[in-house]
């Protein structure tokens, strides 16, 4: 017999998992498709996010982090520790558990607001109908009132270095090398490739990123790119920018890549090397012949602002539509569509996605650059605190970056907050909050803020953004 639901949610990564919850929290008979299984050989939900992307990537990067900080800078505070040394197996066995505790958690919730899990393989046919595939070949159809696609994305594949998941690694085999590479090589210096590169290299690898792009973090504002340039190239990391990927080959374990730069052509040998050169949708065999649905010209699924395809009842959120790739993006696209099927009139403020790079120091920003404001002909004042002059950050011996206001010079209305430093993400979100509430500089200049905190220099640059600051010259 046909089951009959009101939304039918494909994928239950970030975007699908958040929409099937809160579409059943409004009273819709509710189920999620998910077809990913865990190491455990079980169907494990929270998508790319949870199992292979945020989670235990910031589980790896907070465990290398403290050891980088045993091995290299505990001394400052007077702390002795000999023989400091890192069980990468252990490490990875305790990402695995966070991971594993994290998507039972949602299995959880599934539960407790009534979803139901569809093990398999969804597909959307035409008349909003659902086919699913389960594991075992077994097919059945869903008929829905409403469906909401939320199949993700994937690691592009290049052809100059097909992954083996072995020597060749995208970012999923990344997170699992069971020891140091001496050499790691990385293609491509964004989000991902730096901080997984920034992983191995806190461990001991010697880490080259191998980017195209001539300019270092082109999407960043110039002068926390710069910064982060500077920081991460004194933290070991070897940035080649203008580097072109021409091939690859492996031998005895070990990969050579051959690239052009500036320089000419250059030939460099890794243990392992990781290919991160960004992500494409998943909606092959998503999305049937005849279901109406239609791409966009760079293969994503086409929706208008409130994530509505070409047919009606029909949505699509997250990393398979327009934007940035990120979780909180596709988690906010899941409320709001469950919500408008509700006739709710929720929106997601695209302006205001704060977006981070979980390096250390950390690299944040909400709204937009310098570059971009000046490119489009508004005229800003610009205020900078540096952590250098914060008390906080000194006590903590984590001094370097800064913290950037923007703000409209006729209005004062904040436009962009740029953090390169310590919980530059957490500083950011405050900057978020309150340019969601319309702020002006003077507004987040007149807060006040606790001292001694690191988000005292959001205060500090606000002030400065008019000529008010007092700790800084
Ligand atoms: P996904 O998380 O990709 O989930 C899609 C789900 O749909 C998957 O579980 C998949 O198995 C399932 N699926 C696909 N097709 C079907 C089908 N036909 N039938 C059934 N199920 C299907 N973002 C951040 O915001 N912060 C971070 O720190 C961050 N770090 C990252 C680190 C790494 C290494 C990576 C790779 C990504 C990171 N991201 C981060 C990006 C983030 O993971 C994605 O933006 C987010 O997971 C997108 O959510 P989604 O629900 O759209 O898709």
């Amino acid at each position: 017999m046909t089951q009959k639901f009101d939304v039918v949610v494909i994928g239950g990564g970030p975007g699908g998992y958040v929409a099937a919850i809160r579409a059943a929290q409004l009273g819709f008979k509710t189920a999620c498709i998910e077809k990913y299984k865990g190491k455990d050989g079980k169907t494990a939900l929270g998508g790319t996010c949870l199992n292979v992307g945020c989670i235990p990537s910031k589980a790896l990067l907070d465990s290398s982090w403290k050891y980088h900080e045993a091995k290299e800078s505990f001394s400052v505070h007077g702390i002795g520790v000999d023989n400091v040394r890192m069980d990468v197996p252990a490490m990875i066995e305790r990402k695995a558990n966070i991971v594993k505790n994290l998507t039972g958690g949602i299995a959880g919730l599934f539960k407790m607001n009534g979803v139901t899990l569809i093990e398999g393989h969804g597909k959307l046919l035409a008349g909003k109908q659902v086919e699913v595939t389960a594991a075992d070949g077994a097919v059945q159809v869903l008929e829905a009132g409403n469906v909401i696609i939320a199949s993700g994305s994937k690691p592009i594949d290049i052809p100059p270095a097909p992954v083996n998941q072995d020597t060749i690694v995208d970012s999923t085999g990344a997170l699992e090398f069971q020891s140091v590479p001496k050499k790691l090589g990385v293609i491509g210096a964004g989000v991902i490739g730096l901080e997984l590169g920034s992983v191995w290299a806190r461990l001991g690898a010697e880490v080259t990123v191998i980017e195209a792009q001539e300019k270092f973090l082109a999407a960043v504002d110039e002068q926390v790119a710069k910064e982060a340039q500077k920081l991460l190239t004194k933290q070991g990391l070897q940035i080649r920018l203008g580097a072109r990927l021409t091939g690859s080959e492996v031998k005895d374990g070990q990969v050579t890549v051959s690239f052009t730069d500036a320089a000419g052509e250059q030939q460099l040998t890794f243990d392992k090397l990781i290919v991160s050169v960004g992500r494409r949708p998943v909606t092959q065999d998503v999305l049937s012949a005849d279901c109406g649905v239609t791409l966009d010209e760079r293969g994503f699924i086409y929706v208008d602002d409130q994530c509505a395809t070409s047919v009606p009842g029909v949505y699509a959120i997250g990393d398979v539509v327009r934007g940035p790739m990120l979780a909180h993006k596709a988690s906010e696209e899941g409320v709001m569509v469950a919500e408008r099927i509700a006739g709710h009139k929720a929106q997601v403020n695209y302006d205001l996605i704060p977006s981070v790079i979980y390096t250390h120091p950390e690299i944040a920003a909400v709204g937009k650059t310098e570059q971009q404001l000046k490119a489009e002909g508004v005229a800003v004042n610009v205020g900078v605190f540096p952590f250098a002059a914060s008390g906080r950050a000194m006590a903590a011996n984590d001094t370097h970056g800064l913290i950037k206001v923007i703000a409209d010079a006729n209005t004062d209305r904040v436009l962009g907050v740029h953090v390169i430093g310590p919980s530059a993400a957490e500083i950011v979100q405050q900057g978020a909050i309150a340019m969601e509430f319309g702020s002006s500089a003077e507004d987040l200049g007149m807060m006040v803020f606790s001292h001694p905190t690191l988000s005292e220099g959001l205060h500090e640059a606000a002030l400065a953004v008019n000529g008010h600051a007092i700790h800084i010259a």
